[in-house]
């Protein structure tokens, strides 16, 4: 399977700047942009004119992107939820946890088994479910440590009806989605760990010894000329 991804350089500058003004601020940016990226890339002309459309004009104040599960995030092939066909529809069971902005957001894009018969991490398939869909129920906001602007909710799935034309890219070949997305994704969460501190690394050691047996010399030696 080739997995390529794109993040736009000017999206990190973006994320970094805006973390240093408000985390929350630049994970819900982030995770939305994820979505949009991703209906761009795997969706039908209408999807992207539907849910592009309403989450660009505010309409929709955010995306998620409903991958994680409780059985651990780290192994996202090894997900339970399901997605049964059943004419038009597919009827979706399972639950997601640690679901950046859920509650806000307009639409979930949420990946499912639809083939239980297949190898781990294949026969999956990515549905956009909209908010208050009957048999979708958003959980409380997780209590965190930090980001507490950013919500970060449980999603529950229980025999909720998702219309056919909501699949988003194949059949069955869902997986590739977040495979492709999450690499982007870890260099947006990167470039926020850097935003977090802004300029104060360097800023903390520029005023300490620059001469004599201070350990910060080899460090303060490697200070870019720029950023
Ligand atoms: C604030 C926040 C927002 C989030 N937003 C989203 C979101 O919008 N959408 C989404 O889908 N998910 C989201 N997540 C979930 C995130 O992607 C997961 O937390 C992450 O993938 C790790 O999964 P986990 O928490 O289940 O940890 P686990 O997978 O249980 O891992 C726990 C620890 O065990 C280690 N570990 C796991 N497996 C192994 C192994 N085989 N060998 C050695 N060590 C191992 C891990 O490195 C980690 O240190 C969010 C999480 C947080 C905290």
């Amino acid at each position: 399977m080739q997995i390529s991804f794109k993040v736009k350089d000017n999206q990190i500058f973006k994320i970094r700047f805006l973390t240093d003004g408000c985390a929350s601020t630049a994970v819900t940016m982030s995770v939305t942009n994820m979505v949009c990226e991703v209906i761009l890339e795997f969706g039908t002309e209408e999807q992207k004119r539907r849910y592009i459309t309403l989450i660009t004009s505010g309409t929709y104040p955010a995306g998620a992107f409903g991958l994680t599960e409780p059985g651990g995030g780290s192994d996202p092939a090894g997900m339970q939820t399901t997605a049964v066909q059943d004419g038009d529809h597919f009827i979706l069971n399972g639950r997601k946890i640690f679901i950046t902005s859920a509650e806000y957001a307009g639409v979930v894009i949420v990946w499912a088994v639809t083939d239980e018969e297949s190898p781990k991490g294949e026969g999956i398939s990515a549905f956009l479910v909209e908010q208050g869909t009957p048999g979708y129920t958003v959980g409380e906001d997780e209590s965190k440590m930090g980001q507490k602007g950013s919500s970060t909710n449980e999603l529950i799935f229980e025999d909720c009806h998702i219309p056919k034309e909501n699949l988003l890219g194949g059949l069955h070949d869902g997986f590739r989605i977040p495979l492709m997305e999450l690499a982007g994704g870890s260099i947006r969460i990167g470039s926020m760990s850097v935003g977090f501190w802004g300029g104060r690394p360097w800023s903390m050691a520029s005023p300490m010894p620059r001469s004599g047996a201070s350990l910060l010399n080899p460090l303060l030696n490697f200070r870019p000329s720029s950023g």
